[in-house]
């Protein structure tokens, strides 16, 4: 039996730190000062030289990401012209968007310039969502997925551990996140900013372990589970154990405000483990 692949994915913050939304999770919000760095559009450029680290790292995935709460028509030109650009110079790369709230036929416009997957999370359950965003609905962001479901893109959404949610509101974000069908589940673990009205992450390392056992538990059809922001911070020396608990993805390089480590102690770690890095979008 082959060994199994892992998907590589890396994110690029295409815009960052502009957002009007108040999401208590989100240092990219401007109703909170965190201190990140804020810029409406990143040079096309600096994106192609990301890109082609991604490449070289052994990423399959890239992620264009926007700081807001939906698309827009300037957002739509502008993801459009990166994902020329980046399909120009790294055409091996699988691009996705990661832009807010999409209707149906914003979501087809991107696909028709080459976006495979489109990115929106619902973050945490129907219910806790009401007590960390005040500004839009968890429906919204459901609807959206049910768009990209529609759309025929590759969905890929997950949510964030560790915000002062109870397990029910874990257990209940997870069944609602397999009624979409995702083909990758990004889990996240909140990483705490002191400009954020949110209380620190007090999830154990254990805890997180067994949170990526019960998202595989309840998603079964998912090709992906994937440990994206707060890997570092959550599993520290422990990185390896993700994959003995579910996980066949990670996010590598850096996050959207945050650092990750560096990309070649995750290559490191994968040879160790015997373990492949996946090379096309359909190994699993
Ligand atoms: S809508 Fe997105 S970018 Fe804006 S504050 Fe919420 S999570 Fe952050």
């Amino acid at each position: 039996m082959s060994s199994p692949k892992i998907f590589l994915c890396s994110i690029c913050n295409i815009n960052s730190g502009t957002c009007n939304e108040d999401c208590k999770f989100c240092s990219q919000s401007v109703k909170y000062a965190a201190d990140i760095e804020r810029y409406k559009q990143k040079p096309i450029e600096d994106i192609i030289k990301e890109a082609k680290a991604a490449e070289a790292s052994g990423a399959l995935g890239f992620c264009l990401v926007t700081a807001q709460k939906g698309l827009t028509d300037k957002t739509i030109n502008f993801v459009k012209e990166v994902a020329q650009a980046v399909k120009a110079e790294v055409p091996r790369l699988r691009l996705i968007a990661c832009n807010g709230t999409a209707t149906l036929a914003q979501l087809l416009e991107l696909k028709a310039a080459g976006i495979k997957a489109y990115n929106h999370n619902l973050e945490s359950s129907k219910r806790y969502y009401e007590e960390i965003c005040t500004t839009h609905s968890w429906q919204e962001r459901y609807e959206t997925c049910l768009n990209v479901n529609k759309a025929g893109m590759v969905l890929i959404t997950g949510g964030i551990f560790g915000m002062g949610e109870n397990q029910d509101d874990r257990i209940s974000m997870l069944q609602a996140l397999a009624t979409l069908n995702p083909t990758s589940v990004p889990i996240n673990f909140y990483h705490h900013n002191k400009a954020l009205p949110l209380k620190a992450n007090e999830l154990t390392t254990d805890e997180a372990l067994d949170l990526i056992r019960l998202s595989k538990k309840i998603i079964p059809n998912a090709d992906r589970i994937m440990v994206a922001g707060g890997r570092e911070m959550m599993f520290k020396e422990r990185q390896a154990e993700i994959f003995e608990a579910g996980a066949n993805a990670i996010v590598v390089g850096n996050y959207l405000t945050t650092r990750g480590r560096e990309k070649s102690k995750d290559l490191e770690m994968l040879k160790n483990l015997g373990l492949h890095i996946a090379k096309n979008p359909e190994d699993k």
